[in-house]
């Protein structure tokens, strides 16, 4: 009898065991195959970015996402600029090609300067014009300069989903986490090598960051301000074709990253309390 029950406690002992084990085994398996999310993000659409930026993005197969200033391009295409900006049929063809195509405003100037009505126009007119261009409303913003408050962050995400800054936390947004009202970005600028920009792929890897660099202009000759050299440029497309290969990240756009981490957070987690959320969201210009 008492040896009866001593088998009865020693199976139900075994059998928890192996459920635990289990449990573990998964949650480690499923812990190793989280990938870390890295978007590539580009503002102004300069022809830089076109010629380039695209182009060697297109040898890779990788895609990112596009920040217009609506009017800018709008300006290019009535031949008053010096041709600075791509045009629409530039941003079409890559949007066609899988890229994102977000706002950075309509007329580029710093949000704060502006009355209310302006900045309904630049945030609601800038969405239409892309929307009517496209066929496709953009749900990203992000700020010209980096130049926002709170207040001006509220009427963002009155139209969008996401709104990016110019260089909050250097990108490294918490994958579990991440602040949709403020997603940080990763500046690369002509000081910068491509080892240090890989580096931040793989340290996002290992720390399950969703990683956001932000490219201005990829220009041919030598790099200036807000600008990095085509051939440093590839250079660090090459590594993240490398390091998505053998599965340490994946490139996505900001709203396919975004909406997907949204799920992840939704199924697996509460929303975070909106102090969690708010870190430093301080206008960057
Ligand atoms: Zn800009």
């Amino acid at each position: 009898m008492l040896k009866d029950l001593a088998r009865k406690w020693k199976f139900a002992l075994s059998a928890g065991l192996l459920i635990v084990a289990v449990f573990l085994a998964l949650f480690v398996i499923s812990s190793k195959s989280s990938v870390a999310i890295v978007s590539l993000t580009f503002d102004d659409a300069s022809n830089t970015q076109y010629n380039n930026g695209f182009q060697i993005a297109q040898k890779y197969g990788l895609t990112g996402t596009l920040f217009v200033a609506t009017e800018m391009v709008n300006l290019r295409e009535s031949g008053t600029d010096n041709e600075w900006t791509m045009t629409w049929d530039n941003i079409r063809e890559i949007q066609a090609a899988g890229w994102e195509i977000g706002s950075h405003s309509r007329t580029h100037n710093r949000l704060s300067d502006q009355s209310n009505a302006q900045i309904t126009d630049e945030l609601r007119g800038s969405q239409r014009e892309i929307e009517a261009k496209t066929g496709i409303s953009p749900v990203s913003f992000s700020s010209p300069f980096g130049n926002f408050t709170e207040d001006i962050i509220a009427r963002v995400m009155e139209y969008y989903d996401y709104h990016l800054s110019w260089k909050g936390h250097r990108g490294r947004n918490p994958a579990a986490r991440f602040d949709p009202s403020y997603i940080g970005r990763l500046e690369v600028t002509n000081d910068m090598t491509p080892a240090q920009v890989c580096g931040e792929m793989v340290r996002a890897a290992e720390s399950n960051i969703w990683l956001v660099v932000l490219f201005h202009g990829i220009v041919d000759d030598e790099a200036g301000e807000y600008e990095v050299s085509a051939e440093i440029y590839e250079d660090i497309l090459s590594c993240t074709k490398i390091l998505q290969d053998n599965g340490l990240i994946q490139v996505e756009t900001v709203r396919n990253a975004a909406q997907r981490l949204d799920r992840r957070r939704n199924s697996l987690f509460a929303r975070p309390p909106k102090w969690l959320q708010r870190g430093r969201r301080q206008a960057e210009d």
